[in-house]
């Protein structure tokens, strides 16, 4: 089996070749940060990874038919230790990084290693992050420990320079758009492009902005958008035809787009679109800009979190804080 398959994308082949080499040298230390932004498949490279560590088989990556591997699918080894944001929670908890030092005391039941993955890493608070920084000044022998993050840069520098790095962020346009040809063979290369830009340059990401449908969201979102800043439009007219759109991905698109305005570009556009957007610029200005994105942010929480309000509700209230920030000027005039 070639490395390069090994990995659980394509896409992540290389930096697959390096952790099995690391490991196959006895190099592969005590920590390793694994980074890359949203839709690289960092989740399934750092479990690929732990699997792999605890498989009882030789080899580079889990057999998954050994007792280990039956134990991680089933979510129950021993030797295993995840740590994520709890349900309830907004971030990792100091109490969940004692727990995994009692975790890495206890010697290993199955005698290979003892393997935790924290993730998003960047999720720790500070006293989390303090005490695991502790943890990795006396690090547990036969321990590894993973962490995964976004934004490593959020993470205290401290805490970076005692872990191994490895990123996924060096995929290459041309390999995220070969497999995105893969995944979706009816679809046109300009279809591919838009959605390789809408999915943040990100294979999965784009994958799953086809399945949001956000390519057609796109084409009736950007002539509402023009209509309502040049004043043909009504804000409730344009709420009523996104009426079947969930309100939080109109936010997100929209936040998009307001940001593509203002930098002055809009990739991920038609031709037509992109330029019907961007002449928009003279209607945008910073005051009633900076208004209309603290509404969307505001529309965005209650879209996500209040399940009693009503959406076609929210919706109005984004389209006329658009209104609103689109026309201020007009009418000053
Ligand atoms: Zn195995």
């Amino acid at each position: 089996m070639s490395l390069d398959k090994a990995a659980p994308y394509p896409w992540q082949g290389k930096a697959w070749s390096q952790l099995a080499m690391a490991r196959r040298q006895g190099r592969l230390g005590h920590a390793w940060l694994v980074s890359g932004r949203p839709g690289l498949g960092k989740s399934a490279f750092t479990g690929a990874l732990a699997r792999a560590v605890l498989c009882e088989s030789p080899g580079d990556s889990a057999c998954g038919n050994c007792r280990s591997c039956l134990l991680m699918a089933a979510g129950s080894h021993p030797d295993f230790c995840g740590v994520e944001i709890p349900e309830d929670k907004s971030g990792i908890l100091i109490e969940q990084i004692r727990e995994l030092n009692e975790f890495f005391t206890l010697s290993t039941h199955y005698g290979r290693a003892k393997v935790a993955l924290i993730r998003p890493a960047e999720a720790m608070n500070r006293s989390a992050a303090n005490a695991l920084l502790k943890l990795l000044e006396e690090p547990p022998p036969s321990g590894l420990l993973i962490l995964e993050a976004a934004r490593p840069d959020l993470l205290l520098p401290t805490l970076r320079s005692r872990c191994q790095g490895i990123s996924l962020d060096g995929i290459t346009e041309a390999d995220a758009l070969a497999w995105l040809a893969s995944q979706l063979p009816a679809a046109a290369p300009e279809t591919l492009q838009t959605l390789f830009l809408l999915g943040g340059r990100a294979p999965l990401g784009a994958l799953a902005a086809q399945e949001a449908g956000l390519p057609a969201l796109l084409d009736k979102l950007v002539p509402q958008m023009v209509g309502v800043a040049r004043g043909r439009i009504h804000a409730v007219q344009a709420a009523q035809s996104l009426a079947d759109a969930p309100v939080s991905t109109v936010v997100d698109l929209m936040q998009r787009l307001v940001h593509g305005v203002a930098a002055g570009e809009a990739a991920f556009l038609s031709q037509s679109g992109a330029a019907d957007l961007l002449a928009l610029r003279d209607v945008l200005h910073s005051q009633p800009l900076f208004g209309f994105q603290a509404d969307m942010m505001e529309v965005k929480r209650l879209a996500t979190s209040a399940a009693t309000l009503r959406q076609a509700d929210l919706s109005e209230t984004l389209w006329l804080a658009w209104m609103k920030a689109t026309r201020t000027r007009r009418r000053r005039a």
